[in-house]
């Protein structure tokens, strides 16, 4: 039988913004259950390729397969139900809503689909869907330790409280590849520590793959199977997290920072 392609395939993508080039032809795969860091000085082209794998924005040319399937033919909104999940950098919670209301959003099989229509025409269906995602919202209010603040408003939680709060949302639909944007970024050291052996477990009972954008380097080769590493634009090293952290271009491009 054939191999089934890589999860995701990133082939030649470029990305121009005016005159600048965000992404001069990347390419890089990741693939089943593989927790893949992507790495790289400040305005090297990580948040755009992000963008371009959840439908943010559209290469000027390359293309992305998510399973096989060509994404530059998918929508956006389609992307997440073909398993493509994302959290953000500064999280994009509704902060008035509760814990449990947030992780709920994010596990209707409907949401952002036109939902009152839906319900209206699907009536019994919705109902056992409904009872699904508080069974799946429950299962991740216990795994990211959230129970004892469920009923407490996002907004009010400390920040590193939120980021697992965004993190069970994401995971809440199902996603085969989670894109996660610096989910380390303003948490201490013990945050960090329970972070990466979250990250394990998540891999382990979810079987997803994780491609995890940050600037924590000790969380990047502690918690990755390979890195792939950024410059201007450019694929400058793609390897073992040692064999990355090792490459002089890797070391030139973090000195010249
Ligand atoms: P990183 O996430 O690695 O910091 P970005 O992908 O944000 O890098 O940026 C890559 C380059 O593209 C930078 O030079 C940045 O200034 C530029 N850029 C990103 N988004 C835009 C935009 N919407 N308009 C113009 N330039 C942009």
């Amino acid at each position: 039988a054939a191999t089934p392609p890589p999860l995701l395939e990133v082939e030649g993508v470029v990305v121009r913004f005016g005159g600048v080039v965000a992404l001069a032809g990347v390419s890089f795969e990741v693939g089943h259950r593989e927790i893949r860091g992507l790495i790289g000085p400040n305005g090297s082209g990580k948040t755009t390729l992000f963008n371009c794998i959840s439908g943010l924005c559209r290469p000027a040319a390359g293309e992305i397969r998510f399973e096989g399937v060509a994404l530059s033919r998918v929508p956006r909104h389609a992307r997440a139900r073909l398993g493509i999940g994302r959290t953000f950098q500064h999280t994009a919670l509704f902060r008035s809503l509760t814990v449990r209301e947030n992780v709920l959003a994010g596990a209707h099989p409907l949401a952002g689909s036109g939902f009152l229509a839906n319900a209206l025409r699907l009536g019994g269906r919705v109902r056992r869907e409904e009872r699904e995602a508080e069974e799946t919202a429950r299962r991740l209010l216990a795994l990211l330790s959230l129970e004892a603040v469920a009923d407490a408003p996002v907004g009010r939680l400390p920040f590193g409280t939120q980021k697992r709060v965004e993190l069970a949302r994401a995971l809440a639909a199902g996603p085969k590849l989670l894109l996660l944007d610096e989910p380390a970024g303003g948490l201490n050291h013990e945050e960090v520590y329970r972070l990466a052996r979250l990250l394990f477990r998540i891999r382990r009972e979810f079987e997803l793959s994780i491609l995890l954008v940050e600037h924590h380097m000790h969380l990047v080769t502690s918690v990755s199977d390979r890195v792939v590493a950024l410059d201007f634009g450019e694929k400058i090293a793609d390897g073992t997290p040692e064999a990355v952290r090792a490459e002089p271009a890797v070391i030139r491009a973090y000195l010249g920072e």
